[in-house]
């Protein structure tokens, strides 16, 4: 017996809990989603979810990173979204009551089933004003609230306890693809992912499967 995992537990597959409805993940920059879960967006659109991938903006080099975003959401079969517009613009230069604004409506719109975003355990700051942005628009609708791991090109250590667990062995392949396809911060620079890879293994053994995000959960209604 393998001992090195615990055995994987029965559960409702992801396809039951969002199949054929709307998943809005919101990232700060390109390719945050890509990294953090980008199996599981993957996972869903594969279970007919409708998966918004919305970018608050791109922050340099405008039509590089835009292609590499439209590649990496074809990729994992989500609906890319550059809130901000079609120009370079960083989130600072976004006062936050626009931020919350744009959020808002895009919850309005689309009404998801869930919403994923960054956690307020994160070294970026950027990531941190979109956490709060995120984190107000629960007022306006019922949806699931989940937070995911930091993201990050070059390894920092800070701390983030998943709490739940999505299995993304069979979309792990979709994930690192979708991760490649941001060229201009990993390969061009001499960076490579194979941490992101490392990090799905290490969150699989947690839960007994082969490679797993992790997840905080803000909100859940289990009915
Ligand atoms: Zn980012």
């Amino acid at each position: 017996m393998d001992m090195s995992t615990i055995p994987a537990a029965r559960t409702v597959p992801l396809a039951a809990r969002y199949g054929g409805r709307t998943v809005l993940a919101i990232g700060a920059h390109p390719d945050d989603l890509e990294l953090a879960i980008g199996g599981m967006l993957a996972r869903l659109s594969r279970a007919n979810a409708r998966v918004v991938m919305a970018v608050i903006s791109i922050p340099n080099d405008y039509a590089t990173r835009f292609a590499e975003a439209q590649r990496a959401a074809a990729i994992l079969g989500g609906e890319l979204r550059i809130l901000a517009g079609e120009r370079c613009c960083r989130i600072d230069d976004i006062k936050n009551y626009q931020l919350v604004g744009m959020l808002d409506q895009l919850v309005l719109e689309l009404e998801p089933a869930a919403v994923l975003t960054h956690s307020a355990h994160e070294f970026h700051r950027d990531h941190v004003a979109v956490h709060n942005a995120c984190f107000a628009t629960q007022r306006l609708k019922p949806f699931d609230f989940f937070h995911f791991n930091p993201t990050m090109v070059r390894p920092v250590p800070i701390s983030f306890h998943p709490r739940v667990y999505v299995d993304v062995s069979d979309t792990m392949d979709a994930k690192m693809q979708a991760i490649e396809a941001h060229a201009s911060q990993f390969g061009s620079r001499g960076l490579d992912s194979e941490m992101y890879r490392d990090l799905a293994r290490l969150n699989g053994r947690m839960v007994g499967v082969k490679y797993a995000e992790g997840l905080d959960v803000a909100r859940m209604l289990l009915g």
